[in-house]
């Protein structure tokens, strides 16, 4: 075991505070990582609120992690000492269902094992990223490519991932519209790699306050959904819709702005229930989806696409002592467009 220092809630809704915890010896199959940056995720925050039900406490949350391997177990062969990482929303998963054995980890039918807030295979609890070390299973470790800095790629392990999946999943490429609705940390990846892998993007914001970021950042358009002239403009316009918006949409308006057969996957999850006209459906053909995370190989993927393309996250590094600061920031939207801890500085 290893003494660790790391930033913790003590309790539901508390602020954040340094403390130490432990980490286990490394076994056969683990590795030892140095954590150098993790990314504040807004599920962070929802989840030291318990927003999303009965949680873990003291919790370290943080599940977009980027350091350097200082340690491997025996049995290791895919990581070395030395070797650039990152750790995503996952540490663990039964690796014998369909889906995990489809690389689909995200989707264990027992469950995944969360890289914090969760129960390992051992029974202890798993504390996350906001912490100087962490040992993981090699098998959930995923390698940072050199082209891209561990500050920059540290949110790509949530955020880039979850927008990366969907987008390849319905085919964003040359010849396709692709619109993203919200501009925060999860829609900003999405124009980004959007972009990249050659679609026409239009951005579809509240406002038009990022107007000018959304397009430094890969957007061929952009508008403002507070204008109700957006609506009639885009009707059938669009072969995929992604939504990262976790407030309260009408899902029927933003049906309409989908061709025939076009494709609107949420990412994003309104706490509650939405009202849909099977209509909105129904006429069109169209497909109503979801999306979470994505599995271990697609991460990897994701990670040499973002590599090859030069795309990072868009970040605010802080220390430390600025996380709950930070907390209150994500919550009012006021961040351009993650933090990203500096994990030197706990
Ligand atoms: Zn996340
Ligand atoms: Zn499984």
């Amino acid at each position: 075991m290893t003494t660790v220092a790391a930033y913790a809630a003590p309790a539901a809704k508390a602020p954040l505070e340094r403390t130490t915890i432990e980490r286990r010896a490394v076994r056969e199959f683990d590795v030892l990582i140095d954590i150098k940056f993790a990314g504040i995720c807004h599920s962070d925050i929802h989840q030291v609120q318990e927003g999303w039900g009965e949680a873990i406490f003291p919790m370290v949350p943080g599940h977009e992690i980027a350091g350097i391997v200082s340690e491997v177990g025996p049995g290791v062969t895919r990581y070395k000492v030395g070797d650039r990482v990152g750790v995503g929303c996952m540490v663990d998963s039964c690796r014998e269902c369909d889906n995990c054995k489809a690389g689909q980890e995200q989707y264990c039918v027992k469950g995944n094992v969360q890289t914090y807030n969760g129960i390992g295979k051992d029974g202890e609890p798993t504390y996350g990223g906001y912490s100087q070390k962490i040992v993981v299973d090699e098998n959930f470790v995923v390698r940072i490519p050199d082209g891209l800095s561990l500050d920059v790629a540290a949110p790509l392990l949530c955020a880039g991932i979850t927008l990366y999946s969907p987008l390849k999943r319905w085919n964003a490429g040359p010849g396709k519209k692709v619109a993203i609705l919200g501009m925060g940390g999860l829609g900003h990846m999405g124009v980004k790699i959007a972009h990249a892998l050659g679609a026409e993007v239009t951005v579809l914001s509240q406002s038009l306050r990022k107007k000018d970021d959304g397009l430094r950042l890969g957007a061929d358009h952009y508008y403002a959904t507070s204008d109700p002239k957006t609506f009639q403009e885009l009707q059938a316009t669009f072969d995929l819709i992604v939504s990262t918006v976790s407030a309260p949409l009408d899902f029927n308006a933003y049906l309409t702005l989908l061709k025939a057969e076009g494709v609107l996957v949420n990412v994003g999850a309104p706490e509650e229930p939405i009202s849909l006209n099977l209509f909105s459906v129904i006429g069109g053909g169209k497909t109503l989806a979801g999306s979470m995370i994505g599995g271990i190989p697609e991460t990897q993927e994701m990670l040499d696409f973002c590599a090859a393309h030069g795309i990072g996250s868009e970040i605010e590094l802080i220390e430390a002592s600025e996380v709950n600061t930070a907390y209150e920031r994500v919550q009012s939207s006021d961040v351009r467009y993650r933090f990203v801890i500096d994990t030197a500085t706990i």
